[in-house]
């Protein structure tokens, strides 16, 4: 994980921060709840990556204002966290790929049939109760209340190695 300050979620939530040179956070917190787990990608324009429209086969960017846009499949994998007595939304782009293991299109194609039965998406679903750090990058300029945080980074915490007694 990059260099970053470590700080409680409490004080990225209520903007509590001291300045540090490149504005790069670090918290720790627990993910309680994966939000539309079923499909945590979307559908990007390559120009702006905002979401595109498909109508009649026309894929449109709404933000460019371009019709037959050039898009991608992109993660966006949104985690409900808990963090002290915080919770926050965190917002995963390409960070979702160290979390699930592998690049958007492969999640995508070994998840279309059993799921259920997709490694990914085990990961996925696995990582609900468990501790993490996440990297965010704060603009302190803006004094919008934070409802989401983007994570640039995200790592497991290492569960505590069992001591074993013989
Ligand atoms: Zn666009």
């Amino acid at each position: 994980m990059r260099r970053a300050i470590e700080v409680p979620l409490d004080h990225v939530l209520d903007g509590l921060l001291s300045e540090s040179q490149d504005s790069m956070y670090k918290f720790k917190a627990t993910i309680v709840d994966i939000l539309y787990k079923d499909e945590p990608w979307y559908l990007s324009s390559k120009t702006c990556r905002k979401k595109v429209k498909v109508i009649k086969e026309v894929v449109a960017c709404i933000n460019c204002n371009i019709d037959n846009v050039e898009y991608a499949m992109r993660y966006c994998l949104r985690l409900e966290v808990c963090g002290g007595e915080k919770r926050a939304r965190v917002v995963l782009f390409e960070a979702a790929n160290s979390l699930l293991g592998c690049k958007v299109q492969e999640y995508i194609q070994t998840t279309s049939i059993k799921k259920e039965e997709c490694h990914y998406y085990r990961k996925l679903v696995l990582s609900k109760d468990k501790q993490f750090n996440f990297l965010v990058r704060i603009d302190l300029t803006d004094a919008n209340p934070r409802r989401s945080l983007i994570a640039e980074e995200i790592h497991q915490l290492e569960d505590e190695a069992p001591i074993i007694l013989e």
